[in-house]
């Protein structure tokens, strides 16, 4: 069994360790090393046991005390940790009071996102889950969703939820090898994920019915029998993986910041429901981690809509199409009626951006052509349709943002990319947006839009990072401490000059 362990098959390990404490229940070490896989594998309840039965007549077990307190965790029961390591304190390695009252913060809802960024982006992490004042409901045309029951400001974190299960790269490789598949065998992070989704409840029937209650297809299937063989649970949980596992892959991380080549399954996450581009909160992922924060006030019994796919997804109308749902989202209806209509705006758009990647291609291209082009996409969409030319998101339209290298020619194309992005769970790239306005302006002496773009960006690393002071933190958004003094300076005084301050 601990072959099994030190090779991290937890689950061959558990049922060794089960198999062999028959014979002898009592066996310390057997009880501590079953707590050690039950941890691995999310048993936060056996964990919790085991350790408690060692404890019993070996009340300074190091292990196990340290377990207990990992499975107090797993438990979401924070303060009980906090207190159990205060009584042990002299006993205990590896975890100190601080971490301990950390997590109770984290539990609160109180999180320092710049250290988020600092974590490992493929590992599971101790940190707290929270839930915030929401609740599943049925929504009408929807099927269940989450609403909130209390008004939720702008920038507010609504939850922050810990992965029932995750695969990343390093696990599937991990799972191939430990299983035999064969290199002829298609299998990605989705068959890992779900492998693992399958031993779990396979072990622990326990856990069962939180993953059946979830969508499956049909919206009845919440009434439908338990899953009693494995047949049952293979095409059962099959169904429920399709629907509610979360993939992101690292090329399309605009909305999922933190998150890498991964396949995961969050339990109450699974409830909110899409919009591409009307979404009122956006999910960011650390390691196992999912935080989901409000980029708009959202009011007193309003749903929560997050954006699973960006809108700027190659592939976005197809994957939703293939979820089985229709989405109402402004973007969707606006695409739906060109189409009805034979619209002549996409095909327009469409030879907009290739006219860009010719003039990329041509070896020397002329930015002045190009920008002509992104001009024009702009224009393509009226003001009341702004929001919606997600076509300015392109790679061709970022590629040549980068040749302009942000400069007086990149403004109107940062301020029509921002008006796509602001509102929405792009907001994560606003602030980059607005920053550099701040700056274009800064260099064009143009005071009053300098000042107009800092108090952009400020609400937009509220509404992205829930805390603008934190924010600044976050080395990605790259700015310097004399950068803020000098912005704040000219926020503060509305007759200074720039030159003055400069
Ligand atoms: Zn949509």
């Amino acid at each position: 069994a601990n072959q099994y362990y030190s090779r991290s098959e937890f689950g061959a390990a558990f049922r060794t360790y089960t198999n062999a404490l028959e014979v002898s229940p009592s066996r310390i070490d057997l009880l501590s090393n079953r707590a050690a896989a039950s941890i691995q594998l999310g048993f936060w309840d056996r964990a919790l046991q085991d350790t408690e039965l060692v404890l019993q007549t070996n009340p300074t077990h190091k292990k196990c005390l340290y377990r207990k307190i990992k499975a107090l965790w797993g438990l979401n029961r924070y303060k009980d940790a906090f207190n159990f390591l205060k009584e042990n304190e002299s006993h205990v390695e590896g975890i100190d009071l601080d971490q301990a009252t950390k997590l109770v913060q984290q539990s609160l809802g109180h999180y320092d996102i710049a250290e988020m960024y600092t974590l490992d982006r493929e590992k599971r992490h101790d940190i707290a889950e929270y839930f915030g004042p929401v609740e599943i409901k049925r929504i009408s045309g929807k099927g269940r969703g989450l609403v909130v029951k209390e008004k939720i400001n702008m920038g507010q974190l609504i939850m922050c939820s810990k992965a029932f299960e995750i695969a990343f790269d390093q696990d599937t490789i991990h799972f191939r090898g430990q299983n035999e598949i064969p290199d002829t065998t298609e299998w990605d992070n989705s068959n890992t994920c779900e492998g693992r989704v399958f031993e779990k409840l396979k072990m622990d029937a326990s856990l069962r019915p939180q993953i059946q209650k979830l969508y499956s297809g049909d919206d009845t299937d919440s009434q439908s029998k338990p899953w009693k063989t494995d047949d049952d649970l293979t095409k059962g949980l099959h169904s429920v993986m399709k629907f509610n596992s979360f993939r992101c892959e690292e090329n399309l991380s605009a909305s999922t910041a933190g998150g890498k080549n991964l396949c995961a399954l969050w339990i109450l996450p699974s409830y909110f429901n899409h919009s591409c581009i009307d979404s009122n909160a956006y999910y960011q992922l650390f390691g196992d981690m999912m935080f989901v924060r409000a980029v708009k006030k959202i009011r007193e019994g309003e749903e929560v809509t997050i954006t699973y796919w960006p809108v700027n997804h190659p592939a976005r109308r197809e994957v939703i199409a293939a979820r089985n749902f229709m989405c109402e989202c402004r973007l969707c209806q606006l695409e739906r009626k060109d189409e009805e209509e034979g619209s002549p705006v996409p095909a327009k758009i469409s030879n907009l951006l290739k006219l860009i990647r010719q003039n990329f291609n041509s070896g020397n291209p002329n930015l002045d052509i190009s920008l002509e082009c992104v001009r024009k996409i702009a224009a393509l969409r009226p003001e009341l349709q702004r929001d919606l030319n997600v076509a300015l998101l392109s790679p061709e339209v970022d590629a040549l943002l980068k040749l302009t290298r942000i400069c007086e020619k990149s403004i109107f194309i940062l301020e029509a990319m921002h008006s796509v992005c602001a509102n929405n769970a792009l907001v994560f790239s606003s602030p980059f947006q607005s920053q550099n306005l701040a700056r274009c302006y800064t260099g064009e002496k143009d005071a009053a839009n300098v000042r107009k773009w800092w108090r952009v960006f400020k609400r937009d690393v509220l509404a992205a990072h829930g805390d603008f002071t934190q924010g600044v933190k976050i080395n990605e958004l790259g700015l310097h401490a004399d950068e803020i003094e000098f912005y704040e300076k000219l926020e503060a005084d509305p007759n200074a000059k720039l030159a003055s301050i400069s």
